[in-house]
């Protein structure tokens, strides 16, 4: 008799997304003429800039010529998308090109990455929190039961509220693995350098690793944000970091990103012994994986030349001018607003109602799409996220309707 991987059943399964779509059916059959603007899920609109569909149609080329016909690449990624990532994302920072593993995202890394460390390890994730860092973890057997209220037992959670600004400082007890994204997906807040030095040095002195999602980290406008967790002194022997291509380049549907692993960096076996956490994910990755296609390296590397940088830029300026008009529109009608300055996502406060009464107002009064914060965590409850990821003209109608409907 096959078995199950008996994990799977303790998930609070997909509830978040499934129950928007179901509240969203509903509402467009009781009201077929309704324009419903969708701003919840965090997907971009724009299409991918001149230069990379460029470099992508040639890498395709390429693979269309018996003289540059390639088959398998490397699996840690082409020599030349390594070299400009370095270049352009960690000059300085003491990085090196073969710490860099290209993938086809962050989603898969984060997910994939918990492999390498053991059964015993503590543990820590930010409540509200972007939902694969705890799945992945409960899929891996890595926590106990749900509590049924959003929230596993095992895990360290690390509220974020409007006292700490929603950025998560170190328990008081020891966490072995540490999950930290900066700037943040649901909240939109980001963490500056001195925070991030507090973690390092948390982190150091517990021998942990933090896990750091940067995938955002194009959005960052303020100067005293890190871009990167190795601007921080000590990182190097205590952090792994997550980029992505989606949201700087419009790659969602495109699949690439990348891990930064470096070779200081150091796990232990339950006995003590040091190994490198490098080698093991060399290992992980190399067995599991084998490399994201040609044209998409080429594809990704061509946002590194000066028109792709130039292109890039523009879509960012876009997107954040879109987070600037949701943030000034919630404002002006009174409601409280977190994030949109460093983040393509604003976090709102819901005016004496749960998240999901103002998600169902929201829908029926404006016809306008956002996520209930409680789907991210039991300390979202009470906010709500606005992706500005959108088309201008329906940023700009649901900013109004917002501001002429919406009755509070
Ligand atoms: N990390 C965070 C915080 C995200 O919000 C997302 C996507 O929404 C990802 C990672 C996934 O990125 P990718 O498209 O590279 O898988």
């Amino acid at each position: 008799m096959i078995k199950i991987n008996e994990n799977y059943l303790k998930l609070q399964a997909g509830y978040l997304f499934p129950e928007i779509s179901k509240r969203v059916n509903e509402f467009s059959k009781n009201n077929p003429t309704a324009k419903i603007i969708r701003l919840g899920i965090g997907d971009v609109v724009k299409p991918l800039s001149n230069t990379v569909v460029k470099a992508f149609h040639d890498g395709v080329q390429e693979l269309a010529d018996a003289k540059s016909f390639k088959g398998y690449g490397p699996e840690n990624g082409y020599g030349f998308l390594r070299d400009a990532i370095i270049e352009n994302e960690f000059k300085g920072l003491g990085i090196e090109a073969d710490e860099i593993f290209i993938s086809d995202g962050s989603k898969c890394d984060s997910g994939n990455i918990i492999e390498i460390f053991g059964q015993s390890n503590k543990i820590a994730v930010s409540d509200p929190v972007y939902p694969v860092y705890v799945d992945t973890n409960v899929m891996a057997g890595k926590t106990g039961a749900s509590d049924g209220k959003g929230k596993y037992a095992g895990l360290i959670y690390m509220t974020c509220n409007e006292e700490n600004n929603f950025i998560p400082l170190p328990p008081k007890e020891r966490a072995d693995l540490i999950y930290l994204c900066s700037p943040n997906n649901p909240t939109g807040a980001a963490m500056d350098k001195n925070t991030l030095k507090v973690w390092v040095e948390y982190a150091l002195k517990n021998k942990s690793v933090i896990l750091f999602d940067a995938a955002y980290e194009r959005y960052i406008s303020q100067k005293d944000i890190p871009h990167s967790i190795f601007e921080i002194e000590g990182a190097k022997d205590c952090a792994i970091e997550f980029r992505s291509f989606s949201k700087t380049a419009g790659f969602t549907g495109v699949r690439c990103g990348f891990i930064v692993i470096p070779k200081r960096l150091k796990g232990y076996t339950e006995s003590g012994a040091e190994h490198s956490i490098h080698a093991l994910w060399n290992r992980r990755h190399a067995t599991k994986f084998n490399g994201a296609s040609y044209p998409v390296q080429k594809a990704a590397a061509a946002i590194y030349t000066a028109e792709g940088k130039k292109e890039t830029d523009e879509i960012i300026r876009f997107y954040m001018e879109n987070a600037k008009i949701i943030s000034e529109g919630l404002k002006a009608k009174g409601l409280t607003v977190y994030g949109g300055t460093n983040a393509p996502y604003v976090w709102l406060k819901t005016p004496g109602l749960t998240s999901w009464a103002f998600f169902d107002k929201l829908l029926s009064e404006c016809n306008v799409v956002g996520t209930p914060g409680s789907g991210f965590g039991p300390s979202g409850e009470g906010f709500f996220r606005l992706s500005a990821f959108g088309h201008r003209e329906n940023i700009l109608e649901a900013i109004e309707r917002i501001k002429t409907k919406l009755n509070i």
